[in-house]
């Protein structure tokens, strides 16, 4: 299990010495930040598993260091455990209140202070675990749809702000159904995880490899054109028509259906997400198992016929559709 890391905030060096001779045994990796400015750099950064914030501290509070925690969407699921000299009622409540996940008043006693500190960490293991079910699709290991929602979004604000191209890359599986009807569901399932895994494997790391829906993907791809991207969807449509799905001694292949946008001359994200779509319908509709480019501007009909062929479309496509 990998090692938790703890963030003191105290301003007090005697604070952070005590902090560690009493925590050495927990297993634990301390960090350490003497000012609130430093602090929330530091939370920010290091986005420690826990952070130990003494309340009593100069200019900025530790009240007051809490809050700028909760509000800033980067630190503010971090938990928070105040340390005190203060026991009094109140400002204990006003703490919990501000989200600190509980609070220990000095002097406090070592195998409190520890019991304390395995709980929230414990507490912080299972909100991560909780947190990677919510982000991933179960049956593919993929983000899922709800995780390409917002990074659709936010790839393309930061495109617009970072002047930078982002091109989505949609895909979908031929004939999936007779797939299915064909072989049985869980033959199916094993051609979704397949292709997720050559997706996976054919994109970069900065990339985002996405289960759209049913059988069909997503790729966001930021800092990259539609040119480039159509020749990474290309490389990757040729590995998929290479693909064996095997079961119980059954075999079958598998092809796919790519459409490719960028977010050149559209005022919005759902603007991408159309015209790539537009690109996969086009795919769909030529024959499939190929790949398609739009290059519709916004004011064109997105299903006309301004979603062009990616000229030199020859190594982009296969020739017929081969369907199961
Ligand atoms: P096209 O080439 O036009 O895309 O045809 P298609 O058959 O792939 O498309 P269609 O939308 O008609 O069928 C999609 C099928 O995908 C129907 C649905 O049962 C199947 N499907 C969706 N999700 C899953 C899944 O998680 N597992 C399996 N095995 N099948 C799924
Ligand atoms: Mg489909
Ligand atoms: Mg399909």
């Amino acid at each position: 299990m990998k090692c938790a890391k703890v963030l003191i905030i105290d301003d007090c060096p005697d604070g952070h010495l005590l902090l560690e001779a009493r925590l050495k045994h927990e297993g634990i990796e301390l960090h350490h930040a003497y000012d609130a400015p430093t602090g929330l750099t530091m939370a920010s950064e290091l986005q420690p598993d826990l952070i130990l914030l003494d309340i009593d501290l100069p200019f900025m509070t530790g009240l007051e260091v809490c809050t700028h925690l909760k509000r800033n969407p980067d630190t503010s699921a971090l938990p928070v455990i105040f340390l005190s000299g203060a026991s009094d009622v109140w400002t204990k409540v006003q703490g919990l209140e501000l989200g600190a996940v509980d609070y220990v008043t000095k002097p406090f006693h070592a195998a409190e202070l520890c019991a304390r500190v395995r709980a929230a960490l414990r507490a912080k293991r299972m909100q991560d675990t909780l947190s990677i079910h919510a982000d991933v699709d179960a049956l593919t290991g993929l983000h899922n749809r709800a995780t390409f929602d917002r990074r659709l979004e936010r790839d393309f604000a930061a495109a617009r702000a970072g002047s930078t191209r982002l091109t989505l890359m949609m895909v979908d599986i031929d004939h999936f159904k007779q797939l299915n009807d064909q072989f049985g569901h869980p033959f199916g399932d094993d051609a979704l995880r397949a292709v997720a895994q050559i997706l996976r494997r054919g994109v970069r790391a900065s990339d985002s490899a996405c289960r759209y829906g049913g059988e069909e993907f997503a790729v966001l791809m930021p800092g990259c054109d539609r040119d480039e991207a159509a020749l990474v969807a290309a490389r990757i449509r040729s590995q998929l028509a290479e693909l064996v799905v095997s079961r119980g001694g059954q075999t079958a292949r598998v092809t796919a259906s790519f459409g490719v946008a960028d977010d050149r001359d559209l005022d919005s994200a759902m603007h991408l997400l159309d015209s790539a779509d537009a690109a996969l319908y086009r795919a769909k509709r030529s024959g499939r198992n190929r790949v398609e480019l739009c290059r519709a501007t916004p004011d064109r009909d997105a299903a006309s016929e301004a979603h062009e062929t990616h000229a030199g479309g020859d190594a982009l496509r296969s020739g017929s559709g081969r369907g199961l």
